[in-house]
Parts: C-alpha cells; structure tokens; sequence
C-alpha cells in the first residue's frame, strides 16, 4: 500500500510513541493510531465495504475523522467527509451522489442520520463513542494487505458551493501525498511540530494544508471540535501550539477578542491564513504581536495548496499570494491560454501533481473545468515583474460598469479599514446610465452606527471614481460557507435589485 492509508503504519514502525492526535483530555501515539485504523479497516470489510466503495464521516473534529480516513485508505475505499453544517435535504443528496456505502457519524448527527430519506444506499451505519469503540474492539488487528497505488481515488470532498450544487473533487492518494509535501517543502515544518487543528476537518485546508503534513512528518495534532476565539487562545498557551492554519475570519475574531492583548502567543512559529483574501489591516494586526502570515491560495480541486507566500517574502509582498508550492505550476493566462502580460488581469490556472483527475461523475463539468491540461481556477489575477500573483477577485464576482472593470476584493478590502465595519461585500446592481455599479452591503461592529455617506466619503481619494460604491446597505449579518467564505451569490440575489 503506497496510499496514505498506510501512513500510520510507516509512522508507527519509526515513531510509535509520539503522540499523533490530542482531543481533550485524549491522547493518541502513533502506535496506537496504527492498531485502531487496522481494526476499523477490518470492521468495515467484515460490513461489506470492499476496494472502491465510498465511506461517508459526518462528525466535528474527532480522532475517528483521521481513523475513518485513514482505515479507508488502507482497504482502497474512497473517503467521503461531510461538512457538518449542512442541512438533511445537502447532506441527502451528497451521500446519494456519491453512493456513499457506509457512514461514519458522530453522536451530535444521528437524530440527522435517523431521517435521511430511504434514496441514499448508505447501509452500514456506525455512530462514533461506544458503538464504534465496540466495532474496533470485536475486529482482527492483523495488518490489512491491499493494494493501493498513488492514482487511486483517495477522497471525494464536495467543493463548498459558492456557485451552483456542489461538486465532489476527486482526490487521488498521489494528488493528497504531493499536497503534503509541497507544504513539507514550503514552510519550516519540523517533527515536534504541535499544530491546533481548529479549522473543520471536512474542508481541504484543514485537513491538507495543517492536518496531514504534521502526521506524515510525526508531529502532534490537536484536534478542536468548534472554533471559538477564546478557546484558542486558551489552547494556543495550554499546548504550546506551535503552528495554525486559519482562514481570514478566525484570525479576526481571535486580534479582537478582549482576552487578546494579554494571550501568550510566544509559542507559536507558523500560522498559516488563506481560502479567502487577507484583509491588509489584519495582517498588520498580527505584526504588532511579532506575528507573519504565511499565506495560502489554492482550491478543493488541487488538494488544495497552489500559491504559498513564504515567511521572507510575508511582509515585502504583503496583499501576494506568493509563487506556486514546489511542485505546482500555475500560469495567469488571457482566454485563449496565453499568459498575460506584467499588470494585466487574467485567470489562475493550474497543473501539477496535486491537481485533480476530475469531478465524481460529472465527466463534461471536468471537461469544462480543464483547458490543455490545466485547471482552471474562476479566478482573476495579475502577477507583478518578480512573478508574484495577486489574486484579484473571482472572475465571476467582476463588475463592468461604464465599461470598465471593477473588482469587489479591492473596495472591500478598502472597507475594512473602516473601524466601524465588521463585515462587508461589494457587488454589482443594474444602472440605466453605467450598466452597472458598485453597492457595499456593510455588517457594523457591534455597537456602532454608521452613516452610508460618511462610508463612503472614507473611500474617496483613495479608489478611482467609478469604484466607488453608489449605494450601502446595512446589514446584520452575511451569508458564508463553513469554511467562511462569502456567498456572494446569495448577497447578490438579497440586496442586488436596482
Ligand atoms: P474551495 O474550492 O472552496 O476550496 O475555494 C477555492 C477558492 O477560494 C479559490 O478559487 C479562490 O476564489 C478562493 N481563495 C482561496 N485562497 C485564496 C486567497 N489566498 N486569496 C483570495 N482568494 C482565495
Ligand atoms: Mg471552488
């Protein structure tokens, strides 16, 4: 078995009493990690799950997560996660997309699992706590011998849906084992790395970008089951956390929460930050405490780490995404794929190892999805005379109006500098005169008022006329995925009539 299913194996043959997961008061080795992922492998033979089947986990951040994955990864099943937010209706139709023949669930979802309707083939059930510790317990530990070769289908993880239903990505061990190592490559991750996994484990960055990469080199884990800005805090001083990934939203609510200023965070050496733009206040937010974001752009479908700004570049290049990881190529081409000039806007795409074969049957969405071999990303960049690529905006979210190009990354991140505004999003409304013009849909913080005109007053000067918003609407929340980032299609269907 070459798959990542026989990482704990190869872990345990070298550094069996390292610790691999800590969850509460929980304590995982790597030998022991080893001996549950054998035992749950043969559980879920002795249930009929064969080569090939999918196996569905439905669960917070919990050592079961990297056993499920990892005990499918060893029979050559293919590892469905479902991202626990979702509604019984989403999480219905994924396992019935997939095929999924087994789930692996947490306590907190079985009223959930109870009522999903009678179309999902799902026919082996197993909830997390005493019925799986009982399956693992009634199960042979003999060492499992399965053949499992880089191109076989890993994972399938349903992309988080900021356009259209969601798409399972196919991942291939090969595609999740080259991730690991271009982060390997890429940060100055060592073997007592004590990474905090607060991100969900369901989405690509917390399980590839963080997760993964610790295990393979032999550091520690420790898994969180919700993230809470005050919880991190806390763990970050208990563990010593050495290493994080977060995506922007999480880093923010921990710089303005109150226990903040007075959190030892002497401890920690790489933090990681991406899946959306970084707002440029907050990266400087975290340089007061002595604090440099590495800083990640990337997608589901190449598993995901696709652009990396390292820690010499952090500050120089700040508002980068940086180069692509070691083993990626990425390009920022014109329509007709040929790569545009210094300054000029085009589209990110990608091809590398980590990229994947395809979406989980949806053969013409992946012939749309890939041109010559690359992948296309839906995202528009430019790259500056040293090559480094500034994400602009998602190609779709552009504005034209009076013919010119508008990008809502760029007053967005405009507005966040504004001390009231806590959230906001920029999209585009029809206009008689212009086609179309800019509308801000602001969020304050809490207990401040703020007053449309002097919003935007803040903006001028500092944005081209025609990028200045024509309207703001205030709002008390906004729309997001689990992961955090912004449904701009939904801002759009709520506030965008004329
Ligand atoms: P997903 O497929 O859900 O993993 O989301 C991938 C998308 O997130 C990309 O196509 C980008 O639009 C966005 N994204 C990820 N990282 C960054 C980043 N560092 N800056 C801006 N956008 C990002
Ligand atoms: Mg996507």
């Amino acid at each position: 078995n070459e798959g990542i299913g026989s990482w704990p194996a190869r872990r345990a043959r070298k550094t069996p009493h390292r610790t691999a997961l800590i969850h509460g008061e929980h304590t995982v080795d790597y030998g022991t990690l080893h001996a549950r992922t054998t035992r749950l492998a043969h559980a879920l033979r002795a249930r009929g799950v064969r080569r090939g089947d999918r196996v569905a986990y439905l669960g917070p951040n919990h050592p079961s997560y990297l056993e499920t994955l990892f005990a499918a990864g060893t029979l050559g099943a293919v590892f469905v996660p479902l991202n626990t937010r979702l509604a019984g209706p989403e999480i219905a139709y994924q396992l019935a997309d997939s095929g999924a023949k087994a789930l692996v669930h947490g306590p907190s979802h079985t009223g959930l699992v109870a009522g999903l309707p009678g179309s999902t083939d799902v026919r082996v059930h197993l909830e997390t706590g005493a019925e799986y510790e009982a399956a693992l317990a009634g199960a042979s530990a003999e060492p499992v011998d399965e053949p499992v070769g880089p191109d076989d289908t890993c994972i399938i993880m349903y992309t988080s849906g900021t356009t259209g239903r969601p798409k399972g990505a196919m991942l291939t061990h090969g595609n999740l084992t080259w991730n690991a190592v271009n982060v390997l490559v890429d940060t100055d991750l060592v073997a007592d790395e004590r990474a905090l996994v607060a991100a969900p484990l369901f989405h690509t960055a917390g399980l590839n970008m963080l997760t993964l990469p610790v295990l393979l080199k032999g550091g520690t884990c420790v898994l969180v089951e919700a993230f809470d800005p005050e919880a991190t805090l806390e763990m970050i001083e208990r563990h010593r956390i050495t290493f994080m990934f977060g995506v922007p939203t999480m880093f923010d609510q921990m710089a303005r929460h109150p226990r903040w200023p007075d959190a030892d965070l002497s401890s920690l050496r790489i933090l990681t930050c991406g899946g959306s733009p970084v707002p440029t206040p907050l990266i400087a937010r975290y340089q007061e405490r002595g604090l440099t974001f590495l800083q990640g752009y990337g997608m589901t479908e190449a598993a995901p780490g696709t652009l990396f700004l390292d820690a010499e570049h952090a500050v120089g290049k700040a508002g980068s995404a940086g180069v692509p990881h070691f083993f990626s190529d990425v390009r920022v081409v014109r329509p007709d794929l040929t790569p545009v000039d210094v300054g000029e806007v085009g589209e990110v795409v990608v091809r590398g190892p980590h990229v994947m074969p395809g979406y989980w049957g949806l053969p013409e969405e992946t012939a749309a999805s890939f041109a010559d071999g690359w992948f296309r990303s839906g995202d528009a960049a430019r790259v500056d005379e040293d090559g480094y690529v500034h994400i602009v905006d998602r190609l779709k979210d552009m504005i034209i109006s009076g013919g010119e190009n508008v990008y809502p990354a760029e007053i967005e991140d405009r507005l966040l500098a504004h001390p009231g505004i806590a959230e906001c999003a920029v999209i585009g409304v029809p206009d008689d005169t212009w086609g179309e013009v800019p509308r801000a849909v602001v969020v304050p913080r809490e207990g401040a008022a703020l007053d449309p005109d002097e919003v935007l007053a803040t903006l001028t000067g500092c944005l081209a006329k025609y990028k200045i918003p024509k309207s703001v609407v205030v709002a008390d929340a906004l729309p997001r995925t689990a992961s955090g980032k912004l449904l701009k299609s939904r801002v759009r269907t709520r506030y965008g009539n004329p």
